[in-house]
């Protein structure tokens, strides 16, 4: 029987291997009977994360039949939707449908919430076939169950947002928040955003200028991306480059940045990231396609003293300050808006 810190963590819910987190499990028990601490949300639509659907896309070319198909596969096999290729999951938004008496969460029943932990822990089973879904979007209506751990985290949906805004905002809700804790940290003033155009990288132009950067620079693949940048008002300068080419992203940044932010949703950034970043400056991993061993041993063979960091998904009040930036953002919200498809 797992001790009280276990249960928390969910580690009663992980079928293989015994022992490890659910995050690390091959299986997870998706059963949805309750256990005494737990929550159960009836799900209504899963977002996706864009690596993971980038990838989904990308091996099955463009099939969306093909697309559902493995997502359906990933979910029965695993009992959670964790790409097994890239690692990474997303988030989902449901209703309250149960809640343990010894949960310490604080939802009731009938609450509309947000999961604010990822899916690649998160124990879920889905009913529908995702019969509603045609495998070509990240947001995927959903009919199933879900499970909440006591260590979990879940935001109450606004009333003022559509859900699959808030949705969209939430799922990358770590990028701003871990942008504006460096920025204000280091007192940075020159921040590169490396796909700056995207749903998190906008969103972390619009943090780093709330916590003092003055000097902010949006870097996006191609002409289509920097004309809506540049109309978005949230870059003081919009350059374009192959964030996966170093040296294309190193001439087009110029003077290395304070703080460079990484928010593409393909490999290979982590060198130019490097470059586009000064000396005693750092470096903000979000992407989850970033490798470690790419970026350590990149920074090395460059020489170049930058701090890196991996891009948290969690920071106290990171729901929040998302959602406050789109909604204070008309420039954010001509970036995000287009992307979500209700
Ligand atoms: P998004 O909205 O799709 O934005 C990604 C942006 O990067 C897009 O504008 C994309 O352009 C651009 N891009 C792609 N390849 C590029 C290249 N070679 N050069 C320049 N720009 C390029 O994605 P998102 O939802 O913000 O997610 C971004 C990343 O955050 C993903 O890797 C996701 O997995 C990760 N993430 C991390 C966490 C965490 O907790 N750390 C949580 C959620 C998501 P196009 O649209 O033209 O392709």
């Amino acid at each position: 029987m797992p001790g009280s810190v276990e249960r928390a963590l969910g580690v009663h819910r992980v079928l293989e291997p015994r022992g490890v987190l659910p995050q690390a499990a091959l299986r997870l028990d998706a059963d949805p009977a309750l256990g005494a601490d737990e929550v159960r949300i009836a799900v209504e639509r899963l977002n996706l994360d864009a690596a993971s659907f980038r990838q989904l896309s990308e091996a099955h070319a463009g099939d969306g039949a093909a697309v559902r198909a493995a997502v359906l596969g990933i979910v029965a096999t695993r009992g959670k939707m964790q790409n097994p290729v890239t690692g990474s999951g997303g988030m989902l938004i449901g209703v309250v449908d149960a809640v343990g008496p010894e949960s310490p969460l604080g939802l009731a029943v009938g609450q509309r919430v947000a999961t604010l932990v990822s899916l690649t822990l998160t124990p879920l089973r889905l009913t529908d076939g995702l019969a509603r879904w045609d495998g070509r979007s990240e947001q995927v209506p959903a009919q199933g169950t879900a499970i909440l751990f006591a260590r979990s985290i879940a935001a109450v949906l606004p009333d003022d947002l559509p859900d699959a805004v808030s949705l969209a905002v939430l799922d990358v809700c770590g990028a701003p928040a871990a942008t504006a804790r460096v920025v204000e940290r280091a007192g940075a003033r020159t921040v590169v955003v490396l796909g700056a155009a995207g749903k998190s990288g906008c969103l972390s132009l619009a943090a780093a200028r709330a916590a003092g950067a003055t000097h902010l620079t949006g870097l996006v693949r191609d002409d289509a991306e920097a004309s809506a940048l540049r109309a978005a008002g949230l870059a003081d300068r919009v350059v374009v480059a192959d964030a996966t080419d170093p040296l294309a992203v190193a001439a087009a940044v110029g003077t290395p940045a304070d703080v460079t932010v990484v928010c593409v949703d393909v490999p290979g950034a982590e060198h130019g990231a490097v470059l586009a970043t000064a000396d005693g400056g750092t470096v903000v991993f979000f992407s989850m396609a970033t490798s470690f061993s790419a970026a350590a041993l990149g920074a090395e063979g460059m020489a170049a003293d930058v701090t890196m960091l991996v891009g948290n998904g969690y920071t106290p009040g990171h729901a929040a300050l998302a959602l406050d930036l789109y909604r204070r953002n008309r420039g954010v919200r001509s970036l995000v808006d287009p992307r979500v498809h209700p």
